[in-house]
C-alpha cells in the first residue's frame, strides 16, 4: 500500500513509497534489507528525512525507516545506534562532561546518517570522533565493521556517500575527550566573538553547546515545526571547493568586492556558498512562490507549507544558474536527491 514519505522529511515534500518499513532492531533492518534485495526491489534508507528531496512522484521500492535505539558511554566511547535522534545524543555527551560533538549540537537527523556526508558545523565534523562504523554490507550480504580511517571521510562526503547502495549503517562508535567539563577548542570565528573567547581557548562544555544552538535557531537552523524558514533541508549547496586557480581566477573578475576563501587541502580552497548566492542577487526570503529562501539564511531553501518538489526544485535551478552567471562558478547541492536532479 502507498505510504506517504512527505511528513517523514524537514522539507514535507515527496510523493508516496510503495512500501514503508520501521526497523526497530538491527535484526528487523538487516531482514527488511535482504526482503527488498531478495524481491529485486529499490530501497531507500531514511532516517530523520532531514537531508532528502523526494521525488513528487515518491519512490518505487521500498522505504526502510531506521528507528533503532542504543546509547552507550563506556569512559570516553560511545556507541549509538544509528535510529538515535542526533542532536540528543549530544545534549547526553554535553550533560556527561564529554568533548568532541559539542559544536554539532541541533543539527537534526540520525546518528546513523552522521557519517553518511561526514556532518559537521562551526569548526567540527564527526571524522574527527568517529573510530568505527557498524554496517551491513549489501554486497557481501553481511555486517562489516569498518574503521572511521577507511571512511574515506571528506568535506561532506563519505565513502557511504560515494556507494549509496552498498551500506545501510546499524552503529556509529565515537572516540569524545575528558577536558574536565572544557569543550573542544573553539575554531569557529563566529562562534569565538559570541562567546568573547580567542579562537582555540577552551570554554564551558554547557556554554558551547547553548551557543551553538543559539547561534543555530537564529539562523532557522534548528527545526521548529511552527516555523517554515526551518522547513528545509539545511544548506541547499556545499560550499564550493576550487583549485588555488580556479579561486585566483573567480577572485580576479570580483572588483572591490572580497570573496571569503579558507585552506581545504593542498592546492585548493574553499569559498562560501552562502556569500555567492548573497552577492549574486538572491537575498532571504527570494521568490515568489510556495517555495523560498529561508528569510534567515540565503543557503537554505524552504517549503512554506504548500509547495511541491518541482516549486523547490526550479528554485535551486534559479539560484544555481544566477550564481554561475554572476562568477562562473558551479553550486552542488548537499541533500540527497531521490528521483530527481538539479
Ligand atoms: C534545519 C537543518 C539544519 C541542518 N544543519 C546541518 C549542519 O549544520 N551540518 C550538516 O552536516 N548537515 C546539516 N543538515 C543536514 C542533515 O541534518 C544531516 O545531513 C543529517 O545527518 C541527516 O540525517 P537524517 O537521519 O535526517 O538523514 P536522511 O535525510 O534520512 O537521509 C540522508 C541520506 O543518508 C542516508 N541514510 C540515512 N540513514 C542511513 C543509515 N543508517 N545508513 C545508510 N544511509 C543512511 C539516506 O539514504 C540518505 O541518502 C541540516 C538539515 C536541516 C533540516
Amino acid at each position: 500500500m502507498d505510504a506517504p514519505l512527505a511528513p517523514l522529511t524537514t522539507l514535507r515534500l515527496g510523493g508516496p513509497a510503495r512500501r514503508l518499513v520501521t526497523a526497530e532492531t538491527d535484526a528487523e533492518v538487516v531482514a527488511a534489507i535482504r526482503a527488498a534485495d531478495r524481491a529485486g526491489e529499490p530501497l531507500l534508507v531514511i532516517g530523520g528525512g532531514s537531508n532528502l528531496v523526494i521525488s513528487d512522484a515518491g519512490f518505487p521500492g521500498t522505504v526502510l525507516r531506521i528507528a533503532t535505539t542504543g546509547f552507550t558511554l563506556d569512559g570516553t566511547l560511545l556507541e549509538l545506534a544509528a535510529g538515535e535522534v542526533w542532536s540528543d545524543a549530544v545534549a547526553r555527551t554535553v550533560d556527561a562532561g564529554l568533548a568532541g560533538i559539542e559544536f554539532l549540537a541541533g543539527i537534526p537527523g540520525s546518528a546513523g546518517a552522521t557519517p553518511v556526508q561526514n556532518v559537521g558545523a562551526y569548526g567540527q565534523e564527526v571524522a574527527e570522533t568517529i573510530t568505527e562504523v557498524v554496517a551491513f554490507d549489501r554486497l557481501l550480504d553481511e555486517t562489516v565493521t569498518l574503521a572511521g580511517a577507511d571512511c574515506a571521510f571528506s568535506y561532506r562526503h563519505s565513502r557511504f556517500k560515494a556507494d549509496p547502495d552498498r551500506y545501510v549503517v546499524l552503529r556509529v562508535r565515537f572516540r569524545l575527550a575528558d577536558e574536565g567539563g572544557l569543550s573542544s577548542p573553539v575554531k569557529y570565528a563566529e562562534v569565538a566573538r559570541s562567546l568573547g573567547v580567542e579562537a582555540e581557548q577552551r570554554v564551558k562544555l554547557a556554554e558551547a553547546h547553548a551557543e551553538v544552538l543559539r547561534l543555530r535557531a537564529g539562523k532557522g537552523m534548528v527545526l521548529d515545526p511552527a516555523d517554515h524558514d526551518t522547513w528545509s533541508a539545511g544548506s541547499f549547496f556545499t560550499n564550493p571547493v576550487l583549485t588555488d586557480a580556479q579561486f585566483a581566477d573567480f577572485t580576479a573578475t570580483l572588483g572591490e568586492l572580497k570573496a571569503p576563501g579558507y585552506p581545504a587541502g593542498e592546492g585548493r580552497t574553499k569559498t562560501s556558498a552562502a556569500w555567492l548566492i548573497d552577492n549574486a542577487g538572491f537575498r532571504k526570503g527570494h521568490g515568489a512562490g510556495p517555495a523560498t529562501l529561508s528569510t534567515k539564511h540565503t543557503l537554505a531553501l524552504t517549503n512554506r507549507g504548500s509547495a511541491t518538489t518541482e516549486d523547490l526544485l526550479a528554485l535551486a535551478r534559479e539560484v544555481r544558474d544566477g550564481v554561475r552567471a554572476a562568477f562562473g562558478v558551479d553550486l552542488v547541492n548537499e541533500p540527497v536527491m531521490v528521483g530527481v536532479s538539479l
